[in-house]
Formats: C-alpha cells, structure tokens, sequence
C-alpha cells in the first residue's frame, strides 16, 4: 500500500534509472540511526564526510538515492572502524531498516496473515515480496530468490557488498524471524566483497546456521 506521507522506500517503484541505479533512503538514514546509537555523533560525522555524505546527516534523504552514494557510506563504515565494530553498526542498520520495512511498508492484515501460516508458506510469500522490491536493496545487481529448506537469496554484482553483507543478512533476518518464524537465521555464504559471482544468504528457518 503506497504512502506517500512517508519517506521512499520499499513500496514505491523504481525510478530515474536513466540517471543511475538508485535504493531506498533507508540504506542512509538506518547507517546514521546506528552509528549515532552505537558509535556518537563525532565518529558518525567523521564516516558520512568521509563518504562525502554530511548534508545527509543535517536533511536525511526524503526519496530514493544513489547507489554510489549508499555504496560509499556503507564502505565508509568498514574503512573507519575496527571489523567486529563495523559489522555491528552494519548490522543494526540493517535491523533497523526491517524495522522500517515493517512498521510502514507491510499492511498489519497481510503481516498478520503470514504469521499464522506454517513456515514453509509464509517463507514462499515473503521471499516474493522481497523479490519484487529487491531494487530497494540491490540497486543495479540482480537478485534471485529461491523458497524452501533452506531458502536461498543470491545477488550478483551486489552494489552495496561490504565484507560478509552484514546490513544485507540482518534486513532478512529480521523480516524472516518476524514474519516467518522466530528460528530463521540468515548466514552469508558467498560475497560479491570477496569477489565471489554473487553475495549468497542462506535462510534456515529452523534455529541452525547453515554452515
Ligand atoms: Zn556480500
């Protein structure tokens, strides 16, 4: 259901693909909500100016922006901090942005619907929901979704790979153990980062990592 009171994101369709490959606004505000809550200001305006990136700090992005722009920050994040730390500030980004994706851009009734479904199905539907808005998160890549035991998302020549997609895995995650079953646990085995073909993430729904 498009909402046009709220900031772009996951509902809108793609745009201004003539001028680059855009994703949602989220990839930049929910990086800014993290590294503020768990790094400070200071080092949170050191990485986005790094990024070239501090007018977003002062008037965050209302609409989609470009790929490029959210690539740098999220590289930024890795360049500036300690590995263990950048994952984190990754990753809560991450379950941030499902935050957002659930508090604004999933009606209450089909999210509520999903729920009551076995696993198996409600993983059927969410993977192609989130197939049909990947853009939002894969920008220019391609993303493919396969529903099953394991369920299996791919993105090749992913725009935003950071070392292991720790943003990538935790927006999944958190949708997956939501929505599908609090069991679901979603590990990156594959990275476009460590030059692999495609950034792969393997969503068991049954407690266990894949390994
Ligand atoms: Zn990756």
């Amino acid at each position: 259901m498009p909402d046009t009171h709220m900031p772009a994101g996951i509902d809108q369709e793609p745009f201004s693909r003539a001028d680059g490959a855009r994703v949602g606004p989220n990839a930049v505000i929910q990086t800014a909500e993290a590294l503020e809550a768990l790094e400070g200001e200071g080092a949170t305006a050191v990485i986005f100016g790094a990024a070239g990136l501090a007018h977003y700090l002062a008037s965050p992005p209302a609409s989609m922006v470009a790929e490029s722009e959210a690539a740098r920050l999220h590289h930024a994040v890795f360049a500036h901090l300690p590995p263990d730390r950048a994952r984190a500030a990754s990753a809560e980004a991450g379950r941030r942005t499902g935050d957002y994706i659930l508090a604004h851009r999933l009606p209450g009734p089909v999210q509520h619907i999903l729920k009551l479904l076995p696993p198996k199905l409600s993983a059927k539907i969410l993977m192609k929901a989130i197939e049909k808005h990947a853009w939002t998160f894969a920008g220019s890549g391609q993303m493919t979704g396969r529903a099953g035991a394991p369920c299996v998302i791919e993105i090749a020549n992913n725009p935003l790979a950071t070392p292991d997609c720790p943003w990538h895995s935790a927006v999944f995650e958190r949708l997956f153990q939501e929505l599908v079953t609090p069991r679901a646990r979603v590990t990156s085995t594959a990275c476009c980062h460590r030059g692999d073909p495609v950034c792969r993430f393997v969503i068991t729904l049954d407690g266990r990592r894949a390994s």
